[in-house]
């Protein structure tokens, strides 16, 4: 299964962020929670065929989690979809696309198979396959709202094809039939047992989506042993108060229901639209719970990572957020350049005087020789304005980029190290945002 994150904000979208909504794919058909304004679109960039969806699941009615469902819906009517389209969500969204479709006049080709959640439930399976299921449990939020954990049913173990032979068993009907978990009575009467052939099974992936909710016990039960949760952090531990006041949880809050349920990896989001640094969640989280990712809009997450082989550059070392000067011994980036040469230990080694402001934007033209792409990180990492990341950062999160003067006091070196000084061992981790590299904090 593939997790890919359409929009990543909370309440009021940004410039750079869109209304809550994540798609799940899997085996070519396409899961849908939460549905903000732009869902359909984001779906195109991430190259998901809206004709693919299979289900759409609503957490809760605030505007911001359904105000692309009519849009959505209509484009399907457009497509003349003819495939039943699975809706859940909280009592109420029947009534809801009803009235709409009524009010606009549209009538739709194809089916809608609503499934609506009362709110005296504790847990309700939404849907119910021979290949998965869907669970919902009501989090705590400040109005009724569900939480909802995708879970795939075990798949048979795998066959033990030389053992097959042995018994001379060659038909795909018998092989059926074992996968099935039923016994075999071959022609001359001996009866073999299916575990002799199939192994054991093997356990389905699992995902659970849990936003809007303050920390909540449902919330652990949703996301007990999933291969990834999908968390909001809507705030940091600074506004924690705040959090609790309007029913959200904080980074931390996500940490301890990721740490609780022992979930292998825990995917934040939802976030504050006065972020721009959303670093500072990610590590309020890795405090609780180390593998934890920011959700990235549009950057797909596989449940089984080993399928990421290939798409991603292999590992990064994380830099030390306590080090004074992260770049100093960044031979990590520099590729295959060797180090001590001009372009690249020479100008790291004070070419350029702090408090010397004038280079910051002046940086000097991209050599040729210089080969790798990568290159240029080592040189931005030295000059004056250290915080502000090289392009690719601006480029992604410009929000972050805009804002940075302004918050800039609050992170200058001498802050950071006395707020941050639990300094953790570095670790090597495979990449999964554009992000990862902690020395752009
Ligand atoms: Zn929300």
């Amino acid at each position: 299964m593939i997790v890919v994150p359409l929009g990543i904000a909370s309440a009021t979208p940004t410039s750079i962020r869109h209304l809550p909504s994540v798609a799940l794919w899997r085996e070519g058909s396409v899961f849908l929670f939460d549905c903000g304004e732009n869902s359909q679109m984001c779906m195109l960039q991430a190259g998901l065929k809206r004709s693919k969806i299979d289900s759409i699941f609503i957490t809760h009615f605030d505007v911001d989690h359904y105000s692309g469902l009519m849009g959505l819906i209509s484009t399907l009517q457009l497509q003349r979809r003819e495939k039943e389209l699975n809706l859940i969500g909280p009592k109420g969204i029947k009534e809801f696309v009803e009235w709409n479709l009524g009010f606009s006049g549209v009538e739709i080709s194809f089916d809608l198979n609503f499934v609506e959640v009362n709110d005296d439930i504790d847990e309700m399976r939404v849907l119910d396959t021979d290949d998965y299921y869907v669970e919902a449990r009501p989090l705590k939020h400040k109005k009724f709202c569900l939480g909802y954990r995708f879970q795939e049913k075990d798949k048979p173990g795998k066959v033990d094809a030389a053992k097959a032979e042995q018994y001379g068993i060659t038909v795909d009907e018998q092989f059926k039939s074992l996968k099935a978990g039923n016994n075999l009575t071959l022609e001359d009467g001996t009866v073999i047992e299916s575990y002799e052939i199939v192994g054991h099974p093997r356990p389905g992936d699992s995902f659970a989506y849990v936003t809007d909710t303050e920390y909540c016990p449902n919330a652990v039960k949703l996301a007990m042993n999933t291969n990834i949760l999908y968390h909001e952090a809507t705030f940091g531990n600074q506004l924690a108060d705040k959090a609790k006041e309007t029913g959200h949880s904080t980074a931390a809050d996500a940490a301890r229901v990721a740490t609780e349920a022992q979930t292998k990896l825990l995917v934040i989001g939802h976030f504050s639209a006065r972020y721009t640094n959303l670093h500072l969640l990610l590590k309020e989280a890795r405090e609780g719970f180390y593998p934890t990712w920011l959700a990235h809009e549009l950057r797909p997450i596989f449940t089984d990572p080993s399928h990421e082989r290939g798409i991603l550059e292999p590992k990064v070392e994380l830099v030390d957020l306590t080090k004074k000067k992260p770049h100093s011994g960044g031979g990590n980036y520099r590729g295959g350049r060797p180090s001590g040469g001009r372009s690249g230990g020479g100008r790291s080694g004070g070419g350029r005087p702090g408090g010397h402001r004038s280079g910051s934007k002046n940086f000097r033209p991209r050599k040729s020789r210089d080969g790798a792409p990568s290159g240029n990180r080592g040189r931005y990492g030295t000059s004056t304005q250290d915080n502000r990341g090289g392009d690719r950062y601006r480029q992604n999160d410009g929000g972050s980029y805009r804002s940075n003067s302004r918050g800039s006091r609050d992170y200058n070196n001498s802050d950071r190290n006395s707020r941050y000084d639990d300094s953790k061992p570095n670790k090597s981790i495979t990449p999964r945002t554009g992000y990862d590299d902690f020395n752009r904090f």
